[in-house]
């Protein structure tokens, strides 16, 4: 199939990261309402007089053509739906976060509107609510969405029920919690202590709807608890560190 022969996108995008490209280009990643992720080149895109280059900013959200390639696909033009709000530099930091889980946790061209809207309430909820917060909620229901989302009703050892009186304990590497018996018998490393305010908070998290958020009270341990076993798990899935957590680290968040 001749490139002209192939198909070119139409659709809203949502730009998650950004790169330099070349001495010209920028290397985007983008996920769209109808084609799920998509990467793609922006031919000079860095000169400054470049209109489509000054759009294509993490968080902008826009009409994008893009040409499919054989080997990479390339825009071929762009415009502009909605520039983000403004955000601070906790927000921004935090929506690094939103924005590399994504990219990480999805494949190209895997359609998932569900997931698009997700992003664009998640992105709007930063400035409204506490960033910590949102991000946490946001990382749980992508685990959901996209099929990795651990284990936290059953015992991934023997598939006992394990309710909110029960003792628990998390393991990263097995995706799920670990009743009393099967903790008492394990040998190996890496289990997290897995309170009950811990999975209180993880219930909460889940399903909470930015716009009307259940009452509940987040206790500092239990947030603490929450995203060390939470990122520990994201890690073992995606086998590498995410950058936008150490930069979070590197702030002090
Ligand atoms: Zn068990």
């Amino acid at each position: 199939m001749s490139e002209n022969e192939r198909e070119q996108l139409i659709d809203e995008a949502l730009v998650l990261h950004v790169k330099d490209y070349q001495t010209a280009d920028k290397l985007v990643v983008c996920f769209t309402k109808k084609h799920g992720k998509l990467r793609f080149i922006a031919y000079g895109a860095r000169y400054v007089k470049n209109v489509q280059g000054r759009l294509l900013q993490p968080f902008a959200c826009l009409n994008i053509q893009v040409q499919q390639g054989q080997r990479v696909d390339k825009l071929r033009s762009c415009e502009l739906v909605r520039m983000p709000k403004s955000l601070d530099m906790q927000q921004m930091a935090y929506g690094a976060v939103a924005a590399e889980l994504t990219a990480v946790l999805t494949e190209d061209h895997e359609a998932d509107e569900e997931l698009y809207e997700l992003l664009l309430a998640t992105l709007a909820a930063l400035t409204k609510r506490n960033p910590r917060l949102v991000v946490l909620s946001f990382a749980i229901k992508l685990l959901g969405i996209t099929g990795f989302a651990p284990q936290m009703s059953h015992c991934v050892g023997c598939g006992t029920a394990i309710t909110l009186d029960d003792a628990a304990w998390f393991s990263p590497l097995q995706g799920g919690l670990l009743c009393e018996a099967c903790h008492a018998g394990y040998t190996g490393e890496g289990l997290e202590p897995c309170g009950q305010g811990t999975r209180q908070l993880w219930q909460w998290l889940a399903t909470l709807d930015y716009e009307n958020p259940a009452a509940f009270s987040v206790r500092g341990g239990d947030l603490m608890e929450l995203e060390r076993l939470l990122y520990k798990f994201i890690f073992f899935q995606t086998d590498k560190p995410l950058n936008s957590l150490n930069f979070l680290s590197q702030m002090g968040l």
